[in-house]
């Protein structure tokens, strides 16, 4: 308690020796046996023209046909248009699992007109991302299964002129979406110094375009500072795939032979395969999904959050700033109002309509019942005029019967009582 200042400050950390033994320096142990059980997924992305050699090297990659007969690779299917198709595969190696899923993108850049080419691209990533975002937000994000794109390789035609302006405009696009690593295709095509000069060239342009390629991360360690020297040195990595096996001193290794010689493919001084293959599995697939995770897809979360376009101009969603927001929210109440007012008055007219129809079915209800009561009137009355007719009869009859009439009678009684 006391450790705690008066500005609330955290206590200071101190470094306990333990007399004993604990336990808690298994706790990496744990790390490793849950991580191990529940193995590790990878996704990777090729983006290359057609022919380029992209399913032989990621054959050659994963020492497994992830593209087969049945699942052709790029160049062996007939339909040309750009579209994304992913094809997954569990590699399994010292009881380690790896579910590897290849993304790619058939007919790149094979039009006439390859603009626009890259948008299924990007859709497919910011769907990936999109998918991740909503199965993040449910209720229940136990299986959070991450089918993001951790890594996209670009490969570059080996053409010793530097990049296409389909190649810049690929990178510039993509290269705050997903991790890019750029590989020059073929690499055996060129002579070493060809080669390097081409890196030299394709590096340079990646710099006057300002495109933000995947970077090594920093490390203090100096095993590893060499490490990625030496693999930061080879980029763009120049490869060479084969999917055929030769024999070469009774040694068989993947290669691809010539008249003239072998260019094999696990070898360093023949071209950056290895180091590319180590990079991307021993070396920094953890890296790569890290940054994946924590700049590619946190910018679209971002950029989504803040209801912005994922092109990072207004969206759909929100487009206004806060003031405007709130003057369009007044304008919806004050319409909503109004329309609220003009339904009430609807309301209270048609009440009004209702009892005013009352209130004249009630008068005519009431007319015809004085007039039925009117008519019984003077029916009645009518019936006493005939009595009375027929009284006056009878006592006229009576009188001229009996010489008297009942006046004069009544006066004689009259006088009569008087006396
Ligand atoms: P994709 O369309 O990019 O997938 O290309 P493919 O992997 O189908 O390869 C197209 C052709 O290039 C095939 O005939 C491959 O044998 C050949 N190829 C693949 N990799 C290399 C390479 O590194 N060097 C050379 N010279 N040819 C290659």
């Amino acid at each position: 308690k006391e450790r705690y200042n008066k500005e609330n400050k955290a206590p200071e950390r101190r470094t306990k020796e333990l007399d004993g033994y604990v336990g808690f320096a298994n706790l990496p142990n744990q790390v490793y046996r849950k991580a191990v059980k529940r193995g590790f997924d990878f996704t990777l992305m090729v983006v290359g023209e057609s022919g380029l050699g992209k399913s032989t090297l990621i054959n050659s990659m994963f020492l497994s046909d992830v593209y087969s007969n049945e699942h052709p690779g790029p160049s062996l299917r007939v339909k040309k248009t750009v579209a994304v198709e992913t094809s997954k595969c569990l590699l399994k190696e010292n009881n380690v699992n790896l579910s590897l899923t290849v993304v790619d993108t058939p007919g790149f850049g094979d039009a006439v007109d390859n603009s626009n080419c890259w948008a299924p691209v990007v859709e497919y990533i910011e769907s990936k991302y999109e998918e991740f975002l909503n199965a993040e937000s449910r209720v229940n994000r136990k299986i959070l299964s991450d089918s993001r794109v951790h890594c996209c390789l670009y490969f570059i035609a080996p053409s010793g002129h530097g990049l296409k302006p389909l190649d810049v405009e690929f990178m510039q696009r993509l290269h705050d979406k997903v991790n890019i690593i750029p590989v020059i295709a073929k690499a055996d095509t060129m002579t070493p110094d060809e080669c390097n000069q081409f890196k030299k060239q394709i590096l340079n342009e990646i710099a006057q375009h300002k495109i933000k390629i995947y970077e090594f991360p920093d490390t203090e360690e100096e095993e590893e500072v060499k490490q990625h020297k030496a693999l930061k040195d080879r980029v763009p990595f120049a490869v060479v795939g084969s999917n055929t096996v030769i024999e070469v001193d009774g040694k068989k290794l993947r290669g691809r032979k010539y008249p003239w010689g072998i260019a094999e493919v696990e070898n360093l001084e023949h071209c950056d395969f290895i180091a590319l293959r180590n990079m991307l599995i021993r070396t920094h697939l953890q890296d790569l999904k890290e940054v994946t995770n924590s700049v590619h897809y946190e910018n679209y979360r971002c950029r989504k959050l803040a209801g912005l376009g994922t092109d990072g101009k207004p969206g759909r969603i929100s487009n206004k700033n806060p003031l405007a927001q709130m003057e369009e929210e007044k304008r919806d109440h004050d319409a909503k109002m109004k329309k609220m007012e003009t339904e009430m008055e609807q309301v209270f007219e048609m009440k009004v309509k209702e009892k005013k129809q009352k209130l004249r079915d009630s008068e005519s209800d009431l007319q015809r019942r004085h007039e039925q009561m009117k008519k019984s009137l003077e029916q009645q009355l009518r019936d006493l005029e005939e009595k009375r007719v027929a009284f006056d009869k009878e006592r006229l009859a009576w009188e001229q019967q009996n010489g008297v009439t009942l006046q004069e009678l009544r006066r004689r009684s009259l006088e009569a009582n008087s006396k």
